[in-house]
């Protein structure tokens, strides 16, 4: 197999690579091509899987590295019918039980996933830390998504790089908000532009970096580990939150063209010529960070704009969390606990517009849907509970 050259691969490839450990505790999950066109991550999951091999290296707990839109990946595209990081939601799962003669390719891929997840999480003792490798179109220095819970945010720490908050409020059913509902760690890691070779560095030294955080595999059992901390050092990123600001949102008609050459996390200013749409200029709204600008065919977002989260905001919203306070979200009028969900608020979207929204991100609730008029705000940090 020659380096960075992708083999076809078929349904019963899914799992790319096993490993149970000697305390079969943690366990580790990485997703890698969960997009067709973001192989990076699979080149680094399968550098992962023949190093382990050849050194014959003892894990303490479990690693699953598991293939995502493999019809995609041996297509070369992003995905076919529907984008796999996007159907991760109740509704979609209750109907995986039907023939999968009925399915498009990827809610096969999907059953398939989740039948593995499912059995992962039935039959190991956990604690589970779920990683999601990914790439952009534009280019960029490796970056960390994740909801924003304690737990997530702790994790994310071993890593100095940017860490967004809070894209799930753009982004309908991806594949981590769906597992952290469940409480369990997931984070999104972005090794950089698509194509780049430093993608795969950057997603290689981000599995072993979590594997030995996750105290999965120790460190002194990995004679590299200085060489894949580097490679984080160099970057010569810090280890910051954003959050993002504004979103620049496409219809499926239009003509859009970012400016070339932005990079991620690029500062701009208010007022600054970014993109054309429908042959009318675009200007930024606001100044921050550009952020995830679309420089592929396929996608519903132009450009989001970032602002770095102050360290005050963080501390306030860990004390919040940790007094357990927020039962006096309730008392605010228009807002009442879901019936049906205890880490669910219903929001009054008057209530929201004026003053709720940055409370609400403080005590660690996110919007979520739209339903009956009335924004659902649903809490991130939670116990692990049972998955479906
Ligand atoms: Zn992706």
């Amino acid at each position: 197999m020659e380096p960075n050259k992708m083999e076809s691969f078929t349904r019963e490839n899914r799992i790319l690579g096993n490993f149970y450990g000697t305390k079969n505790s943690p366990t580790v999950i990485v997703f890698a091509g969960i997009h067709g066109n973001e192989k990076a991550g699979v080149f680094a999951a399968r550098n992962v899987i023949a190093k382990i091999r050849e050194r014959n290296l003892k894990l303490r707990g479990n690693l699953h590295i598991i293939l995502g839109n493999i019809n995609a990946l041996n297509k070369g595209i992003r995905f076919e019918h529907v984008d796999l990081n996007r159907i991760w939601r109740n509704r979609n799962i209750g109907q995986l039980g039907g023939d999968d003669k009925e399915f498009n390719a990827e809610i096969i891929e999907q059953k398939d996933i989740f039948v593995i997840i499912k059995n992962i999480l039935a039959h190991e003792k956990g604690p589970f830390y779920f990683l999601d490798l990914h790439t952009t179109s534009a280019s960029s220095v490796p970056f960390i998504t994740i909801s924003d819970s304690l737990n997530n945010r702790k994790f994310s720490s071993n890593f100095p790089i940017p860490v967004v908050l809070g894209i799930e409020e753009y982004l309908d059913g991806p594949l981590l908000t769906f597992i952290n509902e469940y409480g369990h760690i997931a984070l999104g890691f972005e090794g950089g532009s698509h194509e780049s070779p430093s993608s795969v560095v950057n997603c290689e030294a981000f599995i072993w970096k979590a594997l030995v955080h996750a105290k999965c595999l120790k460190k002194s059992h990995l004679s590299d580990y200085q060489e894949y901390q580097k490679t984080f050092l160099d970057l010569g990123c810090e280890y910051q939150f954003f959050a993002i600001k504004y979103r620049y949102e496409l219809d499926q008609d239009d003509d859009f063209s970012m400016r070339p050459g932005f990079e991620n996390f690029e500062s701009i200013d208010k007022g600054e010529y970014l993109a054309t749409n429908n042959g009318v200029e675009i200007n930024a709204p606001r100044g921050g960070k550009i952020f995830m600008p679309l420089y592929q065919e396929l996608g519903e977002d132009g450009f989001f704009i970032l602002q770095k989260i102050s360290k005050f905001w963080l501390n306030a919203s860990i004390v919040a969390r940790k007094l357990k306070i927020n039962q006096f979200l309730r008392l605010i009028p228009g807002v009442k606990k879901d019936p049906e969900n205890n880490y669910t608020l219903i929001v009054n979207p008057k209530v929201a517009r004026f003053m709720a929204t940055p409370i609400f991100h403080l005590f660690g609730y996110r919007q979520q849907i739209y339903k009956d008029n009335k924004l659902h705000f649903i809490k991130r940090d939670r116990k692990i509970s049972e998955f479906l």
